[in-house]
């Protein structure tokens, strides 16, 4: 997969788009910009964009996805003993992304997390799951990846892989875990990420020391916990609670369009309270 991906000049361009939605996610956040709506309209055109848009033009499944960054460096290093530049320097630039502004790739750029979120907004019942449940399975599913790759070059994903259903690329397995992850999507926000996905396990190790990240004035909050409970994670009650570890945060910005107070709740950096 490597090869062919680093190969493809749209590969480069979808990677320049990300990292403009990123930094355009971080303006709009630092200036209180997002609005429910304007995100939902966002979601929409980035899942067409980055999804199915890209997923049709990148032959053969082939549309880069943070995960297949992580899992094609997994691949290279454990199975064929080698280190693919570019993967390795993609991978890393993502994960410098987490650390300057949280999980924006996740809430601003992956096309699965973008369809999960999407779902999600379907208005049913929701479901907030433990964070210590959901980071347990994740944990459980990396360490499965790394022991199934290095010892019998088995990689799990691929048999069940979601992002595949952007390039119609389907196996049964496939079309069958796909539509389990959406339909887990109307109840629970980020199935996927926040279950299975091993990004979003290492994102969430970056994202406890990330610069930009929704911050507390304590001064100006009049604890309403508004945007403890627009969160559709559990972020927000860790960062209101002032865990030093907090669950993933997506970045989305619900919180601080639901905050009242225009000094109480802002992406901040941590050594920056303007
Ligand atoms: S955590 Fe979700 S949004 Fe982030 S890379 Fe994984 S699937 Fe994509
Ligand atoms: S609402 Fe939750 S996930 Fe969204 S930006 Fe705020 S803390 Fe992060």
């Amino acid at each position: 997969m490597s090869n062919q991906m680093t190969l493809n000049p749209l590969v480069l361009i979808k990677f320049v788009l990300w990292i403009g939605a990123v930094v355009g996610a971080t303006l709009l956040l630092r200036r209180r910009k997002v609005t429910s709506k304007m995100r939902l309209a966002y979601l929409i055109g980035s899942v067409l964009l980055f999804g199915f848009v890209f997923g049709l033009l990148i032959p053969g499944g082939l549309n880069p996805n943070p995960v297949a960054s992580l899992r094609t460096l997994l691949t290279t290093i454990l199975v064929k003993h080698r280190l693919v530049l570019p993967v390795a320097v993609m991978l890393v630039v993502l994960l410098l992304t987490v650390w300057i502004s949280n999980k924006s790739i996740c809430g601003w750029g992956c096309q699965l997390g973008l369809l999960q979120d999407l779902c999600y907004r379907v208005p049913l019942p929701k479901w907030k799951p433990p964070f210590w449940l959901s980071n347990s399975v994740r944990s459980i599913a990396f360490v499965a990846l790394v022991v199934g790759l290095g010892t019998a070059g088995w990689d799990w994903i691929s048999g069940v892989d979601p992002f595949q259903l952007f390039s119609f690329n389907f196996t049964l397995g496939i079309a069958l875990f796909s539509a389990l992850v959406l339909i887990a999507s109307l109840f629970i926000y980020r199935p996927w990420c926040h279950f299975l996905c091993p990004f979003g396990l290492l994102g969430w190790l970056v994202e406890q020391v990330s610069l930009f990240r929704p911050r507390i004035n304590r001064e100006a909050c009049k604890e309403c916990q508004l945007c403890v409970k627009a969160c559709p994670g559990q972020a927000m009650a860790d960062f209101y609670a002032g865990k030093k570890i907090h669950a993933d945060c997506f970045a989305c910005g619900a919180c601080i369009e639901a905050c009242p107070q225009a000094d109480a709740l802002n992406w901040r950096r941590s050594a920056d309270n303007k």
